[in-house]
């Protein structure tokens, strides 16, 4: 790892980065056919670019279509940051792919390293919007934990980013930066086949992945992407508060693991924690959960549960969320509140949370209680957030 043990580094790097367009789909295009591919700026971004795209817009440049192959691997396998590194491309093309597309990364404001090690990365875009990103490193592998959105809609009344208002969707090349930015600072260039300390990515981060699903998915495609970042599905998780008709595709269309934010076992107290809940209640979210493709191919799905003293926590609740599990192939993670400026809840204590485990662990489900880390900078689950404000409303385009 690059960074020694400083607990708040401040890292002020430039980006020269044209501005964004105001849309979210700024520099992606999916599935879209060549034509439509975005240039929206004077450089084509490349980053985010799925794969079809990326090829159609060399390709667009006079470039061809082999070299789309070339620059990907530079790109995703190497860690190349600028055209000038890309040895095996002739110098020409190289002084002709500079002046013509943009692989900037977006600017880190700000990295800070806790005490047990977790680093977190306030990462700035060209619009000078932010969000966190968080690594939660282990001995020998860790999991990066990504943004999917500025700010978020869903409100859940324990979470600190839910009180920071949804700016936008992230596209998905700010999706995938977020990625690349960790890799460059923990040194994982080239693409490392075992030993990655970046071994698993959870999008966990600010947002509700599945409200931005086409860029999410477009930025896990990349990141599965075999000539690339080559992270399997298997070690991809995605975490919903419940947007239970994105579940499906989610399944069909990505097949990376799901996690569920349940949080409650009855409709009544979820309506007023887990918002969303008014919308989707806990039985439709339980049929999509038991129509995911993971249970049948034995991946369980987890089930996030956090621990709030005297509201969810009870020995009828863990009852209620034993016989609410029953068809699902599922494990519960238990998460102790991790406390924000302000937060209106406080953890349950350590017996309780025991006592709780133990019913789901006879009832035949794994309940860990999940390890806090990164407390000290701010970076535990549900308390990542940055200063962007909405400027104005149905900015994004959501509603
Ligand atoms: N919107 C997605 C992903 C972001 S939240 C979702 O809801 O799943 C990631 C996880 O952290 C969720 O399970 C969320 O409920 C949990 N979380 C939020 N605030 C928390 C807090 N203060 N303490 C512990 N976990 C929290």
């Amino acid at each position: 790892m690059l960074v020694a043990n400083a607990h708040s580094l401040e890292q002020h790097m430039t980006s020269t980065s044209p501005p964004h367009s105001e849309s979210p789909n700024a520099t992606s295009c999916g599935g879209l056919p060549p034509k439509e591919c975005s240039q929206n700026t004077d450089r084509t971004s490349l980053i985010g670019l799925d794969r079809a795209c990326f090829e159609s817009a060399l390709v667009k440049l006079g470039e061809r279509s082999y070299r789309a192959k070339q620059i990907w691997h530079w790109l995703y396998y190497q860690g190349a940051r600028t055209f000038d590194e890309m040895t095996t491309l002739p110098k020409s093309l190289r002084t002709r792919l500079s002046s013509s597309c943009n692989i900037d990364r977006p600017t880190v404001n700000r990295m800070q390293q806790s005490e047990d090690g977790a680093l977190k990365w306030l990462v700035q875009f060209a619009d000078e919007r932010e969000v966190e990103c968080v690594h939660i490193p282990e001995e020998d592998r860790g999991a990066l934990c990504i943004s999917s959105q500025v700010g978020c809609t869903l409100t859940c009344r324990f979470c600190h980013t839910g009180t920071q208002k949804l700016v936008r969707n992230l596209d998905a090349g700010e999706i995938v930066n977020q990625v690349l930015i960790a890799r460059d600072t923990i040194g994982e260039w080239p693409s490392p086949k075992d030993g990655r300390m970046i071994s698993n990515i959870v999008m966990m981060g600010m947002g509700e992945p599945l409200y931005n699903f086409d860029n999410v998915a477009r930025a896990l495609r990349i990141i599965m992407d075999g000539e690339g970042i080559s992270l399997s599905r298997r070690r991809i998780t995605l975490s919903t508060a419940g947007v239970v008709p994105l579940i499906e595709r989610c399944g069909r269309e990505l097949g990376v693991n799901l996690a569920v934010s349940l949080h409650a076992v009855d409709d009544e107290l979820r309506n007023q924690i887990v918002p969303i809940n008014k919308k989707y209640p806990i039985a439709d979210l339980l049929e999509a959960c038991r129509r995911y493709p993971s249970g049948r191919n034995s991946r369980r799905i987890t089930f996030e549960y956090v621990m709030l003293k005297g509201v969810n926590d009870s020995d009828s609740d863990a009852r209620a969320l034993v016989r609410l599990l029953d068809g699902v192939p599922a494990k519960v993670n238990l998460i102790p509140f991790n406390a924000w400026p302000g937060a209106p809840y406080q953890c349950s204590s350590n017996n309780r949370m025991h006592s709780f485990a133990d019913i789901i662990n006879d009832g035949g489900y794994s309940a860990p209680i999940r390890v806090p880390r990164g407390r000290d900078i701010l970076a535990a689950c549900g308390q990542l957030k940055s200063d962007s404000e909405q400027v104005k409303r149905n900015h994004t385009g959501l509603s």
